[in-house]
């Protein structure tokens, strides 16, 4: 892959020599799943920065955008139990926001897999609902139903209306974003009046990143930025967003998921195990260390 190097994409500050940990990854290791949702960590990320302005670590350098766009395209999915918790998850955060909404008229969820997240809006009354997903597998996994709501593809403004949606959300993708700064923008711009954008990501700063270290799932090839409380704030002030609430999240996952997670060996017999039993389907509720931020177009 073509590398190149870049500056803090949150504040745009040239952060290059404030190391936090050198790349560590191995191409040749990289597999059809390196870039897919919630897959088995290999525990190889690229170089990470920090900017302390912003409390976000970034990699750099990272693949041209070219090269991830297609890495992303043909990346495997396994993980529809896990989406529809996440989906649970999220829509429960969202609901709470959405008492506030000018309508539930137009939302659009960016990064939307196989659109689990979208079933859930559409069960709340949300209308004019779609989906962009970069990755075919998902989206073949998708519901009959909820395929045709998904735009296949990276996510580009140009394909919505301005000021056409209530809610725009990005949950669990904005650390894959080569420009999660322009990203939000679009958002903003996409947005009517008194609309809102909510982001879930993972927090480096939470007790489980703390806890395990450089062993934490969130140090991934995958992942570009690594944001606090602190960083999504100010991404989000960034674009004009006002009102902005960050709060921790309690994910329920099937324990399988939980155990996939740890750096554990020999988890693989486990896992099968676990799910072979039907233990490993037991959904447990945990403070596994994510965000979730929500900030108003007004
Ligand atoms: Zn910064």
């Amino acid at each position: 892959m073509q590398m190149r190097e870049r500056h803090c994409p949150v504040c745009g500050a040239d952060c290059t020599a404030n190391l936090f940990a050198e790349a560590n990854y191995d191409a040749a290791k990289l597999d059809a799943f390196a870039y897919a949702s919630r897959k088995t960590p290999e525990q190889m990320h690229l170089r990470l920065v920090r900017c302390d302005a912003c409390d976000l670590l970034y990699a750099t350098p990272v693949p041209e955008a070219g090269a991830l766009a297609d890495a992303y395209e043909s990346a495997a999915f396994d993980s529809g139990e896990e989406a529809a918790h996440a989906a649970d998850t999220y829509i429960a955060h969202v609901l709470r926001a959405a008492r506030r909404l000018p309508d539930r008229a137009g939302a659009l969820d960016i990064g939307t897999g196989d659109g689990a997240f979208l079933e859930r809006l559409l069960e709340n009354g949300f209308t004019g609902v779609a989906g962009v997903e970069p990755s075919d597998a998902p989206i073949q996994a998708a519901k009959e139903n909820i395929r045709p709501l998904i735009h296949k593809g990276i996510f580009y403004e140009s394909a919505f209306q301005p000021g056409s949606f209530s809610l725009v959300t990005c949950f669990q993708t904005v650390e894959h974003l080569t420009d999660p700064a322009a990203v939000c923008d679009a958002a903003f711009r996409l947005l009517k009046p008194g609309g809102a954008f909510a982001i879930a990501s993972h927090n480096h700063r939470a007790f489980s990143a703390k806890l395990l270290g450089m062993k934490s799932p969130i140090f991934d090839i995958e992942h570009l930025q690594l944001f606090s409380p602190r960083g999504v704030a100010r991404l989000l002030e960034g674009a004009g967003f006002k009102e902005i609430d960050v709060r921790a999240v309690v994910n329920t996952y099937p324990a399988h998921y939980w155990i996939k997670l740890l750096p554990l060996p020999a988890k693989a017999q486990l896992i099968a195990l676990l799910k072979a039993t039907g233990i490993g389907h037991i959904p447990i509720p945990l403070p596994a260390g994510n965000l979730f931020a929500v900030g108003f177009k007004k």
